[in-house]
């Protein structure tokens, strides 16, 4: 998929970066309010970039996985104490950050993702314990942390946005 021309149109307030088709027909790029333009650089060439395949990851390994980047990221976002994170069913999400119960919940089909865009997933959730809303101190915080998210979401929605 090539993308000849694409409209940026900043909205406050958006949980994510959307790739929509306005009413004439022109692809527009919906960017949180906080997320700069090498964001959305990065976006575009994530969903530019080669599908990936299934990952046969076990639960266990994905339980594995999480902990670990929770763990190298614990110092960084400054957490006394790591959130629990399950792994469930859910629909039409990719994870859920219950800040008042210190529980994260990601979808558990995030285990055939590769490690990277399970990161960028993981560690959305985890700076909502930081900031709990998607202002842009927000999407400050995310990148400072993981530079290449917008990059690993493109690559994610690339397959359904
Ligand atoms: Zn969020």
């Amino acid at each position: 998929m090539a993308y000849d021309k694409i409209y940026l149109r900043r909205q406050r307030r958006l949980g994510r970066i959307y790739l929509r088709q306005d009413p004439r027909g022109r692809s527009v790029l919906l960017i949180p309010e906080g997320v700069d333009n090498r964001g959305a650089q990065l976006f575009l060439e994530g969903m530019n970039a080669p599908a990936f395949a299934p990952q046969a990851r076990s639960l266990a390994d994905t339980r594995a996985l999480l902990e670990q980047l929770a763990h190298a990221y614990q110092a960084p976002l400054g957490l006394i104490a790591l959130p629990r994170i399950e792994l469930r069913a859910m629909d039409g999400f990719w994870g859920k950050c219950r800040f008042d119960e210190a529980l994260i919940l990601l979808n558990t089909e995030c285990r055939s993702l590769p490690a990277e865009i399970i990161e960028a997933l993981l560690v959305h959730e985890l700076c909502h314990l930081r900031v709990h809303d998607h202002e842009p101190p927000f999407w400050r915080l995310m990148t400072e942390l993981m530079p290449d998210w917008a990059f690993q979401e493109g690559r994610l929605r690339r397959m359904k946005t």
